[in-house]
């Protein structure tokens, strides 16, 4: 099989038009043609009156040996002429697992948290026949979407099952972007999204090029996914909080994981801990490093989501080619270096969307964003937000907590500005350039549901991340025509944009001085997003799987 890249087509190129272009490009006739599949398509829409779709395609010949000499003969002569490999062997991308269970296993691995790196770490760990228990906080996933969708509707939080805590994990109300810019030469993305796949995604995810799956099918995939873990012999524990971990000291000084205490008090006994506790578990974070695990600061962002109207966007990026089927709804990517010094940029871009509360604490507010799978709601939203460091974090607190100390000091305050009963601040962006506060909405209205009170937003955040935003999007603007619109929406605050920590492992997946411990996800630092935090699971499974066959957590 061979690989052909960067085979440029117009955007409403009929079907045919492909497989001419392969045997245009290859030199073939439509008889040495065997077949070929899609492996990605994206879109170049620079010029946007001539939006094109650009292929890769894996291509069944008989004459692959030959035109693979060929063309390895063609870029030898046209090296250091700058010229892209644009065929070769297509590669092997079929997942191949690092061991197999012994029939006997003394102790059970324990997975940590159900979210999409728990959900892979203990798929592929019941998949090598470790039969994993999984212990997720919060609760099922329907369960949970009754109470998240009780702070969005009627203003109640539970601090045990929201949108960070339960089944599937942060990502299960949210847009379901499935990419990431994660070096994945294991193809270990492949293996997250063929296995989404047979949950339920759709075919296409395999092969666009920024695959999205939205929040409803998220929630049958997540259970399809549970049903096969159990079926494999895992375990799954729903409202099973740990609450401490065991760990022993050999003679040697080396700390070792002997197994977690549960909110209960129930304990189990394990030597092979997976944490993948996500970015908001606060408490358990300062457990861990009250047991003296290895815990350190980590810079993330701050800033607020901006709403503009769907319509506007596509039209920038797309000009006449806004709506097109194949486009979809536009997203963007923005960037401003400011002259403070911070950088302000876009994160987690939710075209035709809705804003939504992301609290899982009582008495703070905090936005995020997510869509159906259609992407048709009116507005667009994307987080507009400013990169912080641990020496931000020094008028907050000590240690390597002290970022959670900032996130929580700015979240009770938007929660005291939104009017204490889970409304957040909102500004337009107009009066936020101008520094004025607002006092009624125009074109945009805002799609976060428990509320929004508008107002100024000056006292949400730090000096420095009100000046660098103020800053930045008139910038953006340039970018992006109108991004600056008067009437666009910033709705506050955008504090949870990754983990203000990392639990640092080494090589072999282990915490750096607690053995056994393997830190994962997006809790630990290891990830951002749910693809890359299903690939850490997956790589985090293995280790443990390593470890497991060579005793090498044990004493
Ligand atoms: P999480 O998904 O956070 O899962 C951690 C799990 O651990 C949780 O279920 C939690 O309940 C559990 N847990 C925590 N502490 C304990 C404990 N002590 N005991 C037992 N269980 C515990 N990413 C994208 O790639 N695309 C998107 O479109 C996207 N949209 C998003 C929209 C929203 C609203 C949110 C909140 C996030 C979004 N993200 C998106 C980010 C993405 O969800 C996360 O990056 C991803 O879920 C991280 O996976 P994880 O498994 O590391 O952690």
């Amino acid at each position: 099989m061979l690989r052909l890249t960067d085979i440029k087509l117009p955007l409403d190129h009929a079907e045919p038009a492909l497989a001419d272009a392969i045997l245009a490009r290859l030199g073939i006739s439509a008889d040495q043609l065997r077949g070929y599949t899609v492996v990605k398509r994206s879109y170049d829409a620079r010029k946007r009156g001539a939006i094109v779709l650009i292929y890769t395609v894996d291509v069944d010949t008989p004459r692959a040996p030959e035109l693979l000499q060929r063309a390895q003969a063609e870029t030898a002569s046209a090296r250091g002429a700058g010229s892209p490999i644009k065929l070769g062997p297509a590669p092997d991308t079929t997942y191949k697992f690092v061991g197999r269970a012994p029939a006997q296993l003394p102790l059970r691995p324990l997975v940590i948290g159900m979210g999409p790196c728990g959900l892979f770490a203990a798929l592929v760990l019941a998949q090598m026949g470790f039969r994993p228990i999984v212990l997720e906080r919060g609760k099922a996933v329907r369960e949970r979407t009754v109470d998240t969708f009780g702070l969005w509707r009627k203003k109640v939080l539970n601090p045990e099952s929201n949108v960070q805590f339960g089944e599937g994990g942060a990502g299960t109300f949210s847009d379901g972007k499935l990419y990431s810019q994660i070096s994945d030469k294991q193809h270990h993305g492949r293996k997250v999204l063929t296995e989404f796949v047979a949950a339920g995604a759709p075919e296409e995810i395999l092969y666009v090029s920024k695959p999205h799956i939205g929040t409803f099918r998220l929630v049958s995939m997540v259970e399809h996914m549970r049903a096969t873990i159990q079926a494999l012999g895992g375990e799954i524990r729903f409202s099973h909080r740990v609450d401490d971990l065991l760990v022993e000291t050999d003679a040697a000084g080396v700390r070792h994981v002997r197994g977690v205490t549960l909110a209960g008090g129930e304990q189990l006994r394990a030597d092979h801990v997976v944490m993948a506790l996500g970015h908001s578990a606060r408490d358990t974070f300062a457990m861990l490093h009250a047991r003296g695990v290895y815990v350190e600061a980590k810079p993330f962002s701050i800033g607020f989501r901006v709403e503009h109207p769907q319509s506007l966007i596509d039209r920038a990026r797309f000009g006449p080619q806004a709506g097109h089927p194949i486009l979809g709804a536009a997203d963007y990517k923005l960037v401003h270096h400011c002259r403070n010094g911070r950088s302000v940029y876009s994160f987690c871009m939710c075209p035709g969307g809705t804003v939504v509360a992301a609290a899982s604490e009582p008495g703070r507010v905090v936005t995020n964003g997510m869509s159906q799978y259609s992407r048709n709601e009116r507005n667009a939203n994307a987080a507009i937000v400013c990169g912080i460091t641990p020496e931000d974090y020094a008028a907050y607190g000590e240690g390597p907590l002290a970022g959670i100390a900032l996130q929580r000091h700015w979240e009770a305050l938007a929660f005291e500005l939104g009017g204490g009963e889970y409304e957040a601040p909102a500004q337009l962006v107009g009066d936020f350039v101008a520094n004025r506060a607002s006092t009624q909405f125009g074109e945009v209205k805002p799609s976060y549901t428990p509320g929004v009170r508008l107002g100024s937003l000056d006292a949400s955040l730090p000096g420095y991340a009100i000046e660098a935003i103020r800053e930045a999007l008139p910038a953006f603007d340039k970018q992006l025509r109108g991004f600056a619109m008067h009437d666009a929406v910033l709705t506050g605050v955008e504090t949870r944009t990754s983990s203000p920590v990392r639990i640092t492992r080494g090589g072999d997946g282990q915490s750096l001085n607690t053995r056994g411990l393997f830190p994962a996800g997006e809790g630990a630092g290891y990830a951002g997003g749910i693809l890359s935090a299903g690939v850490d699971g997956i790589k985090t499974a293995e280790a443990v799987a390593l470890s497991m066959l060579t005793g090498s957590a044990r004493a």
